[in-house]
């Protein structure tokens, strides 16, 4: 019996396929391997693995109708690792459930961060009290209070600005988009949504002392969404 973390990587180029088995067991994780939508269906319910990474350009089917098919009865993490850099594909795919979103060629050492990443946070999100805290970093969320601290100096939020960070952080490792922020924020998205959500942004970062382009705690995927970088191991 091993009790390693299994990955299910789901990709039909042989090469990219052999790397990523290597890659994920180096790191010491299990990977199962499937070629094809349908391989990857039948992997993934016999062997319920913790992590799956699907490619979306696959022989039989797109990828897209596995993610559907696994998130209708889990909330197995799905990281996308794609040819395809067109923003709808990204959007679709997040707005889908998946958790992540990697554009070929990847780097190494940024996949396994955000498999690192994923597994982790879903065990936070499933292991965590709503009403407790949250910690990233020097950053931490008081949820029961609703207080924000910076290094241990509160930093004061606008209602808005607080759901905003909150949302981010109850969902931390995964890039959520920018209409389902605003939907979960303000309700009914309207015209100027889009603007609001980037005026908040833009002071939360300031408040945070975050500079643009910096690295840290709340990244913004171009085009695609914010995500709250998670607490590193
Ligand atoms: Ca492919």
């Amino acid at each position: 019996m091993n009790n390693k973390y299994k990955i299910l990587i789901v990709e039909d180029e042989e090469n990219i396929r052999t790397l990523l088995c290597a890659l994920v067991e180096a790191n010491g994780y299990q990977a199962i391997e499937a070629d094809t939508c349908e391989q990857g269906r039948l992997m993934f319910t016999s062997y319920v693995p913790d992590l799956v990474i699907l490619d979306l350009g696959l022989p039989d089917d797109d990828g897209i109708k596995l993610l559907k098919e696994v998130r209708k009865e889990s909330l197995t993490p799905v990281i996308i690792l794609s040819a395809r850099s067109d923003e709808h594909e990204k959007v679709m795919a997040l707005d889908l459930g998946a958790n992540d979103y990697v554009t070929k060629p990847f780097g190494s050492a940024e996949l396994v961060a955000r498999i690192r990443s994923a597994i982790r946070n879903t065990r936070h999100v499933l292991d965590d009290c709503p009403d407790g805290t949250f910690t990233t970093g020097e950053l931490s969320i008081d949820y029961g209070a609703r207080r924000i601290f910076l290094k241990g100096e509160e930093i004061k939020l606008t209602q808005t600005e607080y759901n905003i960070v909150a949302l981010l952080s109850e969902h931390c490792g995964k890039t959520l988009t920018y209409s389902s922020i605003i939907k979960a924020v303000w309700g009914t998205p309207d015209y100027g949504s889009t603007k609001k959500l980037q005026v908040n942004m833009a002071n939360i970062r300031k408040k945070l002392g975050l500079q643009p382009g910096q690295n840290s705690y709340i990244v913004n995927e171009l085009g695609v969404g914010y995500r709250m970088n998670g607490p590193q191991d």
